[in-house]
């Protein structure tokens, strides 16, 4: 199997499936807010939009903001071009990509056979769902009863469904040339693809041998369904809400490039599937305007290699360039030779540079603080997301490897501040002060440097923010309660202390 853009999903970084990894798009650039390389304004319609695309030799097309625009701001609404299921063994619908099982008695499509959520499905012969002209093709190459019989093998399984969405796409090209025109626009990387024998490889086989062979498209050549494959893999957005998933296309989201500390956040409207994009911070004119589609909650070596392997781009942001990552210190080891240094990478953008403690001679090759960090990432992975227990003995067992700011330490607690309340054994009212206490620690570390890598109005700040509430109203009731202590003073003393 070649590098897949989601290998790396970890169940302590689920949070950030939808607002991070999702917008799995960008094209071969970062952060253009250094405006490198030559720019042009190639767009003279644009400018009563609140952004304008740049074209730069170094960045290609992107977004610029060409005014300043504030916190909050909807920069973009647009519903997909093209819509279907993520590349994943877990089977969805083909109407309306809620979750479906394989076994024999899921409900299913009465013609084509492939499995559905029931007969009543929203998205049954809709457009962004299951089409009428899908079905049919589908059905003629009996592709339901094929699907049927490969359901123990999630590897073809999650096969199928990668081709339904290119499936689609050639669909789109007989029935809307003028939107196939549109999915041509985007960056396909398909030289550097071929240069990658590899994922080439996986592609000749796994999906242009099959559509051309028992899915009935012959008449495709293999060049354009690999430059389909590329749009897709550099440019699709997963979406979802209340558990449905999909992957789609976007007129222009796809032209937001990349930032390793974004500007942006989306959303998607559940119905229409349309992306909704804001600026989660204030940006200056002419600054440019940025998603990540890596998790922020990660390490630059971790973080760069993840986006080489799905977009196939060294990222060289601003934070990627900082051996500290904007102050934050989040990839940083103890030293486990003087125990007062820090040891951090002497080149983050050299992915193979040393590692040295910034007090004594104390170095390690970057491929074993690799196999280091998958180690430890691999124990924390190990650990049941809900056992209190587990975490705080992950904590500790790794205070004493990792920096105090490491992101693996901040996944930990993310989730213990999440838990510390929630769980059985462990309810807010029944909690003890200083687990209280604990709980209202670990949000205001996490906050302190998200505040810096994911700033301004994200969902994980909101959702930190609002365990912190929680945690701080009942310290401030628990000591009302015990001193006496007026509710209002109380309240005041602890929120704004
Ligand atoms: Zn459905
Ligand atoms: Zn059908
Ligand atoms: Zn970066
Ligand atoms: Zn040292």
């Amino acid at each position: 199997m070649p590098p897949r853009k989601h290998k790396n999903k970890k169940k302590h970084h689920q949070h950030q499936a939808q607002q991070q990894v999702s917008p799995v798009q960008s094209s071969n650039k970062s952060s253009p807010t250094k405006m490198e390389g030559n720019t042009e304004s190639c767009d003279s319609t644009s400018k009563q939009l609140p952004y304008r695309i740049e074209k730069s030799t170094v960045l290609g097309r992107y977004l610029v903001a060409n005014r300043d625009l504030k916190a909050g701001e909807q920069l973009i609404t647009e519903e997909p071009l093209a819509i279907g299921p993520c590349v994943s063994a877990d089977a969805v619908c083909l109407g309306c990509y809620m979750p479906v099982k394989l076994q024999s008695a899921q409900y299913r499509c009465s013609a084509c056979r492939w499995p559905m959520c029931g007969p009543q499905c929203r998205g049954l012969h809709q457009p962004k769902g299951h089409t009428a002209q899908e079905c049919e093709l589908l059905r003629t190459h009996k592709l339901g009863e094929a699907l049927e019989a490969i359901r123990d093998k999630p590897d073809l399984v999650k096969n199928y469904y990668e081709l339904i969405l290119i499936v689609r796409i050639f669909l789109i090209k007989q029935n809307a040339p003028e939107i196939y025109a549109d999915i041509l626009q985007m960056e396909s990387h398909t030289e550097l693809r071929k240069s990658n024998t590899e994922l080439w490889q996986y592609y000749e086989r796994n999906v242009v041998q099959r559509l051309k062979g028992d899915w009935g498209m012959a008449a495709l050549t293999a060049d354009e369904i690999h430059n389909i494959c590329g749009i897709l893999d550099v440019n699709c957005f997963e979406i979802g809400q209340n558990s449905a998933k999909a992957r789609c296309l976007y007129k222009s989201a796809f032209l937001l490039a990349h930032d390793c500390c974004p500007n942006t956040a989306h959303t998607d409207d559940p119905q229409s599937y349309a992306i909704i994009l804001r600026t989660s911070r204030a940006i200056r004119k002419d600054e440019g305007i940025t998603l990540s589609y890596a998790y922020t909650l990660q390490g630059t070596l971790k973080r760069r290699e993840f986006m080489h392997a799905g977009k196939l781009f060294w990222c060289c942001c601003q934070r990627c360039t900082d051996p500290k990552e904007l102050g934050t210190d989040c990839s940083a080891l103890l030293c486990p030779k003087c125990k007062s240094g820090s040891v951090r990478s002497v080149e983050p953008l050299n992915q193979s540079a040393a590692w040295c403690c910034d007090h004594c001679d104390y170095a390690l090759k970057s491929v074993e603080i690799v196999k280091l960090l998958d180690t430890i990432n691999l124990n924390l992975e190990s650990i049941d997301a809900h056992s209190i227990p587990g975490l705080e003995g992950f904590l500790k067992k790794y205070e004493r490897v990792l920096g105090p700011n490491h992101y693996l330490l901040l996944s930990a607690k993310y989730s213990l501040c999440q838990i510390y309340g929630r769980i059985e054994g462990y309810l807010l009212h029944t909690l003890p002060l200083e687990n209280v206490q604990k709980k209202e620690n670990y949000c205001r570390h996490f906050l302190s440097i998200i505040n810096v890598l994911e700033p301004g109005l994200t969902r994980l700040r909101g959702l930190i923010l609002y365990e912190l509430h929680g945690a701080i109203m009942m310290r401030s009731q628990r000591l009302m309660m015990a001193g006496g202590e007026s509710r209002y003073s109380a309240v005041r003393t602890h929120w704004f202390e």
